[in-house]
């Protein structure tokens, strides 16, 4: 019998409701603490007092960020300048030393990043190391004082383990299954122009493309010609000659794409070389849940279609999976959107569009749940890579006034505390 689960339960279940969230909900939740700490006040002092003998006074205070020390980033191959550089901005501004691992998958770039870039730093204070999994590995035995990871989750859990030994925090910018929620209302080639735009860019290998979309079978059926007519506008006749349709990275990755074109039915594409490690822009309809295309991240240019009936039946399979890193919601009904953000989770949220919320320095980007933990880009990026250290000064002089604090405590001091 666990004595937690019924209590731990019946939370999840309040939270899932939404009560939580109005502000109305909130501020009495607050007031009734209020209530709580006024009402009972003689009654916790009382108690304080016989757990701790306790009593405290602040002053003014004031937060200083301060640079962690040594700095560990951990990056992806798929952006492979970005997601190395961005991170690194962000450290070297909050004034850490720098260890950068890029991946060994993207072999061209990690060269650059290994050789050109460190005559640009101080070297005393920056440096690159090179490997792959095993590499990585050693060098997580050592202690930093800062981590700060993009790539999968089962990567990331690795790394947090590693982290967890010497207590290091940590920063995790992982992937997952993005939904993309396509309302009946809707102008079907607008929503395809986009989708397609967003799920084919770099090969369909980027963290935030929408992974999956949920619409009705009629929206299905507006949408399909529509994605077909977007492809082709982008990618020619023959996208396989398209020089705007990126390549997979590596044979392994190549094969585990080609392997999730047996799900459901090929609607649009579907092709593939193996010579090039070409997957051609395609899109399955008729899938199952239970398949391997809609279990695990896609990362390559394949759209699955998985039919709801209604929005809520969307909002419901959203909620069953693990919270995504991204989140996309197409509707010509404003009120539609907001349900959808209103009543899901996810690390960032973008209606009508693809993962532009992600271009804004002005917002944090970064997963929640499963996808991840900590946030960075623009400020964010310099808060991630500091430590916010809770400072009080006071003056040396003032003891008459402060003589209050010391015992031994009578009623009349106790009042002024
Ligand atoms: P990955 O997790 O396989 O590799 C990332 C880094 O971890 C690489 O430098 C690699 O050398 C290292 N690594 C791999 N296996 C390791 C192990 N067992 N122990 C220690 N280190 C190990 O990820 P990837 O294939 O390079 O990138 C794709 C994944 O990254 C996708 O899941 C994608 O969604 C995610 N991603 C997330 C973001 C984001 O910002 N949230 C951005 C890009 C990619």
């Amino acid at each position: 019998m666990d004595p937690f689960a019924d209590t731990l339960r019946r939370l999840r279940e309040a939270f899932s409701s939404g009560r939580t969230r109005p502000a109305e909900f909130r501020a009495a939740q607050l007031k009734g603490l209020r209530c709580f700490l006024r009402e009972n006040k003689q009654l916790l002092q009382e108690a304080l007092a016989q757990d701790l003998h306790k009593a405290t006074q602040l002053d003014s205070a004031f937060i200083r960020k301060e640079p962690f020390g040594l700095v560990l980033i951990i990056a992806p191959w798929n952006y492979p300048v970005n997601l190395t550089l961005v991170p690194l901005v962000g450290a070297l501004a909050a004034g850490n030393c720098v260890v950068l691992k890029p991946s060994e998958f993207s072999r061209s770039t990690e060269k650059i990043l290994a050789e050109v870039l460190p005559r640009y730093l101080d070297q005393s204070c920056f440096a690159v190391v090179l490997g792959g999994p095993q590499e990585t590995g050693q060098l997580l035995e050592h202690k930093f004082d800062y981590i700060f990871f993009t790539g999968n989750p089962r990567v990331g859990r690795i790394v947090m383990a590693a982290a967890a030994k010497h207590l290091t925090p940590v920063t995790l910018e992982l992937g997952g299954k993005n939904p993309c929620y396509v309302d009946d209302d809707c102008d079907p080639q607008t929503v395809a122009n986009r989708v397609a735009l967003f799920r084919y860019f770099n090969g369909g290998q980027t963290c935030v493309a929408p992974d999956y979309v949920l619409c009705s079978p009629d929206t299905q059926e507006r949408l399909l010609p529509a994605l077909q007519t977007a492809i082709t506008r982008f990618y020619g006749e023959d996208p396989q000659s398209s020089p705007s349709l990126g390549r997979i990275i590596s044979e392994k990755h190549f094969q585990r794409l080609r392997g999730l074109l047996g799900c459901g039915r090929v609607a649009i594409g579907g092709q593939s070389d193996e010579s090039e490690r070409y997957i051609a822009p395609t899109v399955l309809v008729d899938v199952r849940e239970t398949e391997p295309v809609m279990q695990e991240e896609i990362f390559g240019p394949i759209l699955p279609i998985v039919n709801v009936r209604s929005l809520d039946e969307a909002i419901d399979f959203i909620n069953r999976r693990e919270k995504p890193l991204a989140l996309y919601a197409f509707s010509n009904s404003n009120r539609v959107v907001k349900q959808v953000l209103a009543q899901t989770s996810s690390g960032g949220f973008c209606g009508n569009d693809g993962f532009m919320h992600m271009t804004l320095a002005s917002l944090p980007f970064g997963g929640v749940g499963a996808s991840g933990m900590g946030s960075y880009h623009g400020k964010f990026s310099f808060d991630t890579f500091s430590h916010h250290r809770a400072c009080l000064l006071r003056r040396p002089g003032l003891e008459k006034i402060y003589s209050i604090r010391y015992p031994p405590y009578s009623p009349r001091n106790l009042r002024l505390l």
